[in-house]
């Protein structure tokens, strides 16, 4: 299975080393034909609507669509989380996003960036340690929305068929429990 990670900007070198440490390859994506290349694709952090902005310019705004349309598995942590989300609250005006997960997110919801902060939740089941960095959490989700995590009552991951995302930040902690659920629960086969 190869990888891709997107690689417009945020914290992909992160990623990438997460999933080089779960032993899979991974390719870095900026281009339409480094995603034709690709089993699966993880979205990083970073600021949504640079990403977006960037994935425009590129001409990878439309394959990533058409993929995520075909059932490409993908992961997105934070600005990820939103660009995977088919609504946005508090976007900047006319936001897009790729979308595929029925749900509304809501950017910077947990505040500036002055309010990023650590937690201990449960990540389907499990304990784990998370890095949130000026968050979005999910303010409502449709009937096939899977919720996977929550802090203060906020849902904070979630999946839906072969996506799923994140509020916060499994790249920067040592444990691998998101990356492992997302190639062994979702990505598994390919
Ligand atoms: N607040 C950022 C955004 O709107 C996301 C922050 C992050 O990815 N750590 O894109």
């Amino acid at each position: 299975m190869i990888v891709g990670v997107l690689a417009l900007q945020g914290d992909f070198r992160e990623h990438i080393a997460a999933t080089v440490s779960c032993g899979h390859s991974a390719l870095e994506v900026r281009t339409a034909a480094d995603l034709a290349k690709v089993d699966a694709l993880v979205v990083p952090g970073g600021e949504s609507t640079t990403i977006i902005h960037l994935a425009e310019l590129f001409d990878l705004y439309a394959p990533i669509k058409s993929r995520i349309a075909e059932g490409l598995p993908v992961y997105g942590s934070c600005a990820g989380m939103i660009l995977l989300a088919d609504r946005i609250v508090d976007g900047k005006d006319g936001q897009k996003t790729f979308g595929g997960i029925d749900m509304t997110v809501r950017r910077n919801a947990f505040g500036r960036q002055v309010d990023s902060f650590e937690s201990d939740l449960k990540f389907n089941g499990q304990s784990l340690h998370a890095v949130f960095i000026r968050a979005p959490w999910v303010e409502e989700v449709g009937k096939e929305v899977q919720v996977l995590s929550e802090v203060a009552g906020h849902a904070v991951a979630v999946r839906q068929g072969n996506l799923l995302a994140t509020s916060f930040h499994p790249e920067l902690t040592a444990d691998m429990a998101v990356h492992t659920y997302f190639f062994d629960e979702i990505c598994k086969g390919r």
